[in-house]
């Protein structure tokens, strides 16, 4: 059994040698337990946070110990009246070949859906952050002007469909043209904004001429400065991720957010996902919906082999992704 331990805390962008892969033997199971063989393992930047030491609203990530994350995987072994051999099913569990469950958390996966692997994002956590921060924050309305930030990533991708089946009219902003491209192209986006080669400000100045309604932020930093400098009356901000200062060594200062809360008494919320547990059949069962009816598509970014799951994480904070980043660990 291959697994992957955090031996070091990261200083500013993560290596390769905070990471270490053991090889152990297979683990053995109790009474009331399961044994799960991996087939896909999600990496997300909240992970960044775990492997600081520093506490979050998670725990932070035990040195020498074992990384977990969500993984979708199929069940070998049942010591578990809940559960049958060959069931596939999510959960958080190991970044590593088998993981030990007691079922209490693990959610069955229906394979005729769609493919497993969308358990971890379209029908997964992903799609869950998408659809509350959105709905519940943002409180989309036909006609409204929505902004996305990290529009090309797992959560941004959704958003911006989602606002679209609301009849908004959706600006992605990410980091590279194809990207870009992608979101107009594949995914009706009215218009899109390269972070890296355009001014943010003047860019959604001409791209939002009836100003900002909706922001949901995916990445903090000045281009979010840009975006709060152009929001309508009564805005809503949605503050689903900071992904600009994870790696920051001293965190950012910058008071001057609130100004523009004020001059347009808009409304800035944070949220985490888990904050909607008790609604999350809700979501599930809307995203896999919109999924069968062809009003939300998505787009995976597979890296074949547990080996190199400590790059996939790295590749978030360099923008190698387009919608989610998973490993493959062995393919159904
Ligand atoms: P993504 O798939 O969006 O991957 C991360 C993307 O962020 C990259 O592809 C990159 O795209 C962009 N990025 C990286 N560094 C920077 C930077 N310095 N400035 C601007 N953009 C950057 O990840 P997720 O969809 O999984 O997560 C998106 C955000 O949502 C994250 O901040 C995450 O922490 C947050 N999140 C929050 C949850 C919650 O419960 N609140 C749950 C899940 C995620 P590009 O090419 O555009 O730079």
């Amino acid at each position: 059994n291959r697994e992957f331990l955090l031996v070091s805390r990261p200083h500013g962008i993560p290596t390769d040698e905070n990471f270490k892969l053991e090889i152990n033997s297979r683990p053995v199971i109790n009474d009331g337990e399961v044994l799960v063989e991996t087939n896909y393992l999600s990496v997300d930047p909240y992970m960044r946070g775990r492997m600081s030491g520093v506490k979050t609203y998670t725990a932070p990530y035990e040195l020498n110990k074992v990384l977990t994350g969500g993984v979708v995987g199929k069940i070998i072994e049942s010591k578990n009246e809940s559960f049958q051999v060959d069931d596939i099913v999510e959960g958080h569990l190991n970044w590593a070949d088998y993981s030990v469950s007691n079922g209490k958390t693990l959610r069955k996966v229906d394979p005729d859906l769609a493919p497993i692997s969308s358990a971890l994002g379209v029908v997964g956590m992903t799609g869950l952050t998408a659809y509350f921060g959105l709905l519940d924050i943002g409180k989309p309305k036909e006609g409204e002007t929505v902004v996305v930030s990290g529009a090309a990533g797992a959560v941004g991708t959704i958003v911006g469909q989602i606002a679209k089946i609301y009849g908004c009219r959706v600006v992605g902003i990410a980091g590279s043209n194809e990207k870009n491209k992608y979101l107009e192209d594949e995914l009706g986006f009215e218009a899109t904004i390269n972070y890296k080669t355009e001014n943010v400000k003047e860019a959604l100045k001409e791209k939002c001429p009836d100003g900002v309604d909706i922001y949901f932020d995916n990445v903090g930093g000045d281009i979010s400065d840009a975006v709060m400098s152009l929001l309508n009356f009564h805005a809503r901000i949605a503050v689903c991720g900071i992904i600009s200062e994870y790696n920051n060594i001293k965190p950012s200062t910058g008071p001057r957010i609130q100004r523009y809360l004020l001059n347009r008494s808009a409304l800035m919320k944070a949220y985490i996902v888990r904050d909607y547990h008790e609604r999350f059949d809700e979501g599930y069962e809307q995203l896999g919906e919109w999924v069968k009816e062809g009003k939300l598509t998505y787009r995976e970014n597979i890296i074949n082999g547990l080996e190199n799951a400590p790059q996939a994480f790295l590749g978030l904070f360099h923008g190698k992704n387009i919608g989610k980043q998973l490993v493959c660990v062995r393919s159904e």
